[in-house]
């Protein structure tokens, strides 16, 4: 198969660069507001914290951790829940992606990123599983991964989270 070449303009387009710092930098300028409200995390998927280690710092206060009991990166100090809940709410970044860059791109993430996840998954669970199970997504994006997982069937029954509501408003605009 002849594929045009999988670049990272196709997937954020450079004609909104602009837009995009932008809309980082006041996100940025937001953040920086609420340093007060961050509380140390523990590990979402064991609950575990008292050995995890701080590996990556990414600036303005926050930093990854492993888990030493699962391995799992998460976010350590992190906003607490109504920080997250403002942020998905007046986020610049997330409101040009939903707007603009999940639209413009959507044919290049669907040839180049979900589908052959979706391979790659299939032959995977293929391996160790013939029964259907259940598939969970979580900080789904624009959902359309999820959309492809479901139209498959091989699960029979899936949950997908997204906590940013401009992302449904994506996938209504594609009739799903
Ligand atoms: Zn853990």
């Amino acid at each position: 198969m002849n594929r045009p070449k999988f670049t990272v303009d196709s997937i954020r387009p450079d004609s909104l660069k602009k837009l995009q710092k932008y809309a980082k930098e006041a996100d940025l300028e937001w953040l920086s507001t609420k340093f007060d409200s961050f509380v140390e995390g523990h590990c979402p998927i064991c609950g575990g914290d008292s050995d995890s280690k701080i590996i990556y710092n990414i600036g303005n206060k926050l930093h990854y951790n492993i888990c030493n009991d699962c391995n799992t990166l998460f976010l350590g100090t992190r906003p607490d829940k109504n920080a997250y809940d403002e942020f998905y709410n007046i986020s610049k970044t997330m409101k040009l992606f939903a707007t603009h860059i999940f639209k413009e791109s959507y044919v290049s993430r669907l040839n180049n990123i979900y589908k052959p996840r979706l391979q790659l998954m299939l032959q995977y669970f293929g391996k160790f599983s013939t029964q259907k199970g259940k598939f969970l997504e979580i900080g789904a994006g624009s959902g359309v991964f999820s959309q492809l997982v479901n139209e498959t069937k091989v699960f029979f029954r899936l949950h997908c989270y997204r906590a940013f509501s401009l992302s449904r408003r994506f996938l209504s605009s594609k009739g799903t």
